[in-house]
């Protein structure tokens, strides 16, 4: 029985691997038309400060409606951009595009401090990001502080040169940099003590557990006391219940973002969302 459904799974794994061979193909072919196509957009998702009860920015998260494959999530397509290179032109393009957005909300009378956009490390060595963030500030009439970038774990870790350098003309420009997913991965702490980081964002895949498992309100609050004691800004994603926000507030965690202030929106819908806070007395 165990030698037979072996040699089936065996089998079905196979069909599997050929059929995302074939499928890999083609979202990198398809990916490759997506930005002239127009079929990328951004949404976005309020930031909500604890402290102030205040909506600070929000953070641009990519979405690709493809004619071919429907919507497609990030996680599934991001690695193919990476992989085909593309993610350096859409990555420039998502830049560009939340610094337009910005500057259409401030000049509605909007308040939002920032914007954060998410960076691979592909992009971050291509040579030509810290220009492009430039010149999409320059072009929108930005300070360097309306951006917010924010890049995971692993990107610190196979630090090469070129990496610093980047960052250090990014922090000159007064670009705000953010350790997303902060914990999830390697998390070798040597990299807080000599790169110019701003703030840390707890992985929501700690808050699953808050506030019943112990190693996880353990892990939030270590995190919040070294973000503290190096004067990093700490912030929450993937808040989804009051409890949490409780917990949350009560270790001193600076801001958070998750379902339970909001999902993801559209940007037309950003406006209204926080019209709606403000009225609602939670401002
Ligand atoms: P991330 O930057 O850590 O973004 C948070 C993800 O968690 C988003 O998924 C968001 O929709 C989701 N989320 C927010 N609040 C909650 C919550 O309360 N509960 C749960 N369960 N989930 C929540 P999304 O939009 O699918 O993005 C996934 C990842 O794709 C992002 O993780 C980011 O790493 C990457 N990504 C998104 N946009 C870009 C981009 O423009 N460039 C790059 N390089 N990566 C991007
Ligand atoms: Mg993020
Ligand atoms: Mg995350
Ligand atoms: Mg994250």
């Amino acid at each position: 029985e165990a030698k037979r459904r072996g040699r089936h799974t065996f089998r079905a794994f196979d069909k599997t691997l050929n059929d995302h061979l074939g499928m890999r193909n083609q979202i990198e072919s398809q990916l490759r038309l997506a930005l002239d196509h127009g079929e990328l957009w951004l949404a976005f998702q309020p930031k909500v400060s604890l402290r102030e009860r205040r909506i600070v920015g929000a953070e641009a998260l990519l979405r690709w409606r493809s004619p071919q494959f429907g919507e497609v999530s990030p996680t599934d397509f991001i690695p193919h951009a990476e992989n085909s290179g593309e993610i350096v032109r859409i990555g420039a393009w998502v830049v560009k595009e939340a610094c337009r957005q910005l500057r259409e909300w401030r000049d509605q009378g909007l308040e939002l401090d920032h914007i954060a956009v998410n960076v691979s490390f592909r992009q971050l060595l291509s040579g030509t990001f810290s220009d492009s963030v430039q010149a999409a500030l320059q072009v929108h009439d930005l300070p360097g502080n309306a951006l917010e970038l924010e890049m995971t774990e692993r990107i610190l870790i196979d630090e090469a040169p070129d990496t610093l350098d980047t960052f250090t003309a990014l922090k000159r420009m007064g670009v705000r940099l953010t350790i997303d997913d902060f914990g999830e991965g390697y998390s070798s702490f040597n990299y807080l003590r000599h790169l110019p980081i701003d703030s840390v964002k707890i992985s929501h895949t700690f808050m699953q557990g808050i506030p019943v498992q112990p190693a996880d309100t353990a892990i939030c609050e270590a995190i919040v006391r070294i973000a503290e004691s190096l004067g990093l800004t700490v912030v929450a994603e993937g808040v989804e219940t009051e409890e949490q926000l409780a917990f949350l507030e009560r270790i001193g965690t600076d801001d958070a973002q998750g379902f339970f202030f909001s999902r993801p929106i559209e940007a037309a819908r950003l406006p209204v969302f926080m019209q709606e806070w403000n009225r609602s007395g939670r401002g």
